[in-house]
């Protein structure tokens, strides 16, 4: 199958789930995950329409990001080191990885030294795993009043990794408890002063699970650009 042939399933099986939940389909966005992908292999994808993408790794993305069009956007899925936060900063449209306000207030004083507002996603361990980045829900709240203080950083929601299952079903409460947590800070005025939550969640094995529990995000790479050696 060429990337075009999968990036027409995917998107296909994307509005499926969102109508099976009743919900619009322009309300989710597909993130394309090219970590590991050569910069050829993305210009398959960006010629079938496909312009938004995520990576995991900052040298890696830097070199990608300026070998293709200006006009893409990139969002930081993968773990974020402190001293990374000024390349992170200047490179990425987005980055879903907050996790700790030390990071946070890296990456809103290099965005205010480059003049522009950075939107962020802060993101949550919601399966509790030892190991595993994200902040765990019940200190959510309190690293959203902190951020509330950044003036370069537009907090548009949250995103969430859940332990990975072998059936797309067992991780439909993790994404639920994600889209609960959202509305819980909403509600508290912690969540949505930036236009619509954003929730990032969902890839290539569960995210037609993680639309029906509310995605307006999903991560997906295996299913577009075939297995990563
Ligand atoms: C690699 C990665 C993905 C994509 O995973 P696939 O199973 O290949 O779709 C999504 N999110 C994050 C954070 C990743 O690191």
């Amino acid at each position: 199958m060429s990337i075009r042939e999968n990036l027409e399933q995917i998107r296909a099986r994307m509005t499926a789930a969102a109508r099976r939940a009743g919900r619009d389909s322009e309300s989710v966005t597909l993130v394309a995950v090219s970590k590991y992908v050569s910069p050829e292999r993305i210009a398959e994808a960006v010629a079938a329409g496909q312009l938004l993408f995520g990576e995991n790794y900052l040298q890696e993305a830097r070199e990608k990001i300026s070998q293709l069009p200006p006009s893409l956007r990139w969002h930081c899925i993968g773990h974020l080191q402190s001293n990374k936060a000024k390349l992170a900063a200047g490179l990425f449209h987005m980055v879903e990885t907050v996790d700790r306000i030390r990071l946070a207030r890296l990456l809103d004083k290099h965005a205010a030294e480059a003049g522009r507002m950075l939107p962020v996603l802060v993101q949550v361990n919601v399966g509790r795993e030892p190991r595993k980045a994200g902040v765990l829900p019940e200190d959510a709240a309190e690293l959203l009043r902190e951020l509330a203080g950044l003036t370069h950083l537009e907090v548009r929601g949250l995103m969430t990794m859940p332990p990975f299952f072998d059936q797309p079903e067992r991780a439909r409460p993790c994404f639920r408890e994600l889209r609960l947590l959202s509305e819980n800070l909403a509600g508290k005025g912690l969540l949505g002063a930036h236009g619509p939550v954003e929730l990032s969640m969902g890839m290539s094995g569960d995210f037609e699970v993680a639309i029906e529990e509310g995605a307006t995000l999903v991560r997906v790479g295996t299913a577009l650009f075939g297995a990563r050696s």
